[in-house]
């Protein structure tokens, strides 16, 4: 009940609110809704998200899961059966040898991430980010208090930082190095040896954790997967982060997980114990079945986005401007786009990504996602997690709106 004597409480808002960027993904995705909304024939590739329903033999998991009575809060930590699931899983795919409290089950890998910047950075500390990266990283690690360095890549360079670089970026105030592979939004893979060779630089860095975000590991392109946490003296150094929502195509279920060295699990259980408590239960109850059971849906998916990927590397082959590398995982490619900067369709300039991907939703209904918040600002991000009529359709559009820019 409002009184005449209340006035409205007016906005004031922290600074480190104030000093974050909202999520460039999801913005692109609003935008593209809202435009949907308006009638328009819009495609959007603009979020990371697999166009697949969750396998079926997971949700009657879940429906079991409800009916069995997995309805209250689990440890924090997550469902003791989900954890011993996530051990196997790590033995099984990975060569890596955990105890289950050695695992923290979280709302999303998202989550995950969060928890360690907020374990691990005190004012001051640096995280080496090898980019381009996926845009929450470093929104992440400055709202713990930490300062991001960011290790640039061109598409020349397969979007990939080499050892020389990393070694030259570390120091007395790093406190972890992050990346992931498959990476969001290059689809770069980094190959045994490289991993070998950042782990070498890390030698005289006894204090320095990798953070190896793994959640595109079951998509990928021919290639073995290879967790750096495997390598030799890497398991005490390394916290390897996962997730159900894009290898079984479970986002809204909001789970993913870590396995890391025992202090810092305990410290990312303390920190969700504050903040949410754990993950929902029964949801957790269907991952463990989705973990054990025949990875057959998860192949198809990613057998699918192969065909994509290779659908959408030759169409933009045609696109003037455009300049790929081929992405050896994940659901994403991310052209150069710097070659159309300057241009214009009558009053509309192309000066940006930022530019193009306004541009290319405004003229071809099509959303991408700028580059610039994922760490290089000549490239956009244009997600294939789409079917094959609906990526003709697009990469047609795109191919018409960016031929009339002069
Ligand atoms: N890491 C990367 C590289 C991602 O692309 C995403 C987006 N899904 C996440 C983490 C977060 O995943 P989740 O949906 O499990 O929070
Ligand atoms: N990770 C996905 C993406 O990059 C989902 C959206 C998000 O959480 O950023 O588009």
């Amino acid at each position: 009940m409002s009184t005449a004597t209340l006035a409205p409480a007016r906005p004031i808002l922290s600074d480190r609110l104030l000093a974050m960027a909202e999520s460039s993904t999801l913005a692109m995705a609003r935008m593209a809704r809202e435009l949907k909304a308006e009638g328009h024939d819009v495609i959007a590739l603009s979020l990371g998200e697999p166009d697949f329903d969750t396998p079926e033999h997971i949700k009657e998991a879940a429906k079991r899961a409800l009916d069995a009575g997995y309805t209250k809060y689990t440890p924090v930590n997550g469902l003791p059966e989900l954890r011993d699931a996530i051990v196997r899983k790590f033995e099984r795919d990975n060569n890596l040898s955990y105890d289950a409290n050695q695992i923290v089950v979280s709302n999303g890998a998202k989550q995950s991430i969060a928890n360690l910047c907020l374990a691990l950075l005190n004012p001051g500390d640096e995280a080496i980010v090898l980019a381009p990266d996926w845009v929450s990283y470093y929104e992440q690690i400055k709202l713990a208090g930490g300062t991001a360095v960011v290790l640039k890549t061109s598409v020349d360079e397969d979007y990939k930082v080499t050892p020389e670089r990393l070694a030259a970026a570390l120091s007395d105030k790093t406190r972890f190095v992050l990346f992931s592979s498959p990476c969001n939004p290059t689809g770069s893979v980094y190959h045994r040896s490289e991993l070998e060779a950042f782990a070498k630089t890390l030698e005289d860095y006894p204090d320095v954790i990798v953070i190896s975000d793994e959640i595109y590991e079951y998509i990928q392109f021919g290639r073995e997967h290879v967790s750096i946490a495997s390598l030799p003296g890497m398991i005490d150094r390394t916290v390897t982060v996962n997730g159900f929502a894009k290898g079984f195509a479970m986002t809204g279920w909001r789970l993913g997980y870590i396995g890391a060295p025992q202090w810092l699990a305990s410290a990312c259980a303390k920190v969700q114990g504050q903040i949410t408590s754990g993950a929902n239960a029964f949801a957790q109850r269907a991952a463990a079945d989705a973990l054990d059971a025949d990875l057959g849906p998860t192949l198809a998916m990613r057998n699918a986005f192969q065909k994509r990927r290779d659908l959408v590397i030759e169409e933009l082959k045609t696109v003037p401007g455009f300049r790929c590398n081929v992405p050896e995982g994940a659901f994403y490619v991310f052209p150069d786009v710097s070659a159309l900067f300057g241009k214009a369709n009558g009053d509309t300039r192309v000066d940006s990504a930022d530019d193009l991907a306004t541009y290319l939703l405004q003229e071809a209904h099509v959303a991408t996602v700028s580059g610039s918040g994922f760490g290089n600002d000549d490239c956009i991000r244009i997600s294939f997690a789409a079917s094959e009529e609906q990526l003709r359709e697009a990469m047609a559009r795109i191919r018409k709106a960016v031929s009339v820019l002069e």
